[in-house]
């Protein structure tokens, strides 16, 4: 039995590591080994598979039972790090700003710990350490594996700044939202800037683009929707005397059901219909549908919730969060349920100066340990 002070000694120290030598979406070579190479030395079984990147670890319990998995992502950021803390990041333009460092390390340590009391448990725990989350790619490579093909129910959790260490978020059905971007190319016709009937300003039809959409969330959406749509991108033009002839705008929509994501979706491409239209022109619009919401199951839930309560979390019922994640795809084939865990703050995710606090990990560790361990008793 491993001593839990070295335990978690180790497991800080590990996720310091890890947080120094970040790797981008679909990069994590050295992040799988270094996995991998800890897993095997606790006698941890490795599923084989053909991803390239990230792996799944089995821990097969003494008697039969159901199978369940955990989720933990391994990737990082293309942030270039501002956090100046000392294992600061060495791979220039990667940073762990999401603290996915963290959770491979929370989840690294309730395998071990789990591993070592496999007679204690009725059933099969599959961990899952998954690759490119945050360009939601990960979880489908898992899934394609049909390593979860008999998969129970799912866990997983992400840190969150927002939250006190010590505290656990989470509540039934959507807990992040269903995220899309879309691109938009408004092909116009160029003229002397001293000459604009001689042509069509594509910078005239982008503002008519934006202020059209600024309506949807407002006036198409029931007003609890919790919507959001942003244009985060604008170009067009090169210099003073001259009218261009495109224009590019690029944007999110993030939704929290499955009917609103449609409806946006729908409004969109009618107003640039109605904008085309109107102005003689073409404009195409590319939707890169992304991952739809966290929608947790109300039994998993309760049980997480018991689960975190038993190690001592002070348990919140949390509100939606505009994030996405791509744990969403999972649960669309597997009931289970996410949770967001305190990390301290006091910069949000996805910041350059994000940090997480070291006494946040062993406590997550504690939780899966005994989520699996009440699952499958
Ligand atoms: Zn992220
Ligand atoms: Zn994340």
């Amino acid at each position: 039995m491993v001593d839990l002070q070295e335990l978690e000694t180790f497991l800080i120290e590990y996720r310091r590591n890890m947080h120094r030598y970040p790797e981008l979406s679909h990069q994590e070579y050295q992040t799988t080994e270094n996995i991998r190479q800890l897993l095997l030395s606790h006698g941890v079984t490795i599923v084989d598979t053909p991803l390239e990147t990230g792996l799944i670890a089995q821990i097969t319990g003494a008697e039969t039972g159901p199978t369940i998995a955990l989720r933990a992502d391994i990737d990082a950021l293309p942030i270039v790090e501002q956090s100046g803390v000392e294992f600061v990041s060495e791979n220039e333009g990667a940073m762990h700003a999401c603290g996915h460092d963290f959770h491979t390390s929370v989840v690294l340590g309730a395998t071990i710990l789990l591993n070592q009391q496999r007679d204690k448990l009725k059933g099969t725990v599959l961990v899952i350490f998954q690759a490119a989350e945050e360009v939601a790619q990960g979880a489908g490579k898992v899934l394609e594996t049909g390593v979860l093909e008999n998969v129970e129910a799912i866990f997983g959790f992400h840190n969150d700044p927002s939250l006190p260490v010590g505290t656990l978020g989470t509540k039934v059905g959507e807990l992040t939202a269903a995220v899309d971007r879309f691109e938009i190319i408004v092909k116009a016709e160029g003229a002397h800037g001293a000459k604009p009937h001689e042509g069509v300003d594509p910078l005239i039809v982008l503002a008519q683009i934006i202020q059209a959409f600024q309506p949807i969330v407002s006036r198409n959406l029931a007003p609890d929707s919790h919507a959001v749509l942003s244009i985060t991108q604008v170009h067009s033009g090169e210099t003073w005397n001259v009218i261009p002839e495109s224009a590019y705008l690029e944007g999110t929509v993030r939704n929290f059901s499955a009917e609103n994501r449609q409806k946006v979706e729908q409004r969109i491409r009618k107003i640039l219909e109605g904008i085309a239209l109107a102005n003689e022109i073409e404009i195409d619009l590319i939707w890169h549908a992304s991952c739809p919401s966290v929608t947790n199951d109300e039994k998993w839930t309760t049980v997480s919730l018991e689960a975190a309560q038993a190690v001592g979390y002070e348990t919140r019922i949390v509100k939606e969060s505009a994030i996405g994640e791509d744990f969403a795809y999972y649960q669309e084939k597997i009931p289970g349920s996410f949770v967001m865990i305190g990390s301290g703050g006091p910069y949000e995710l996805h910041h350059p100066k994000f940090r997480v606090d070291d006494t946040a990990l062993f406590p997550a560790v504690k939780y899966f340990e005994a989520l699996v361990l009440s699952v499958l008793k």
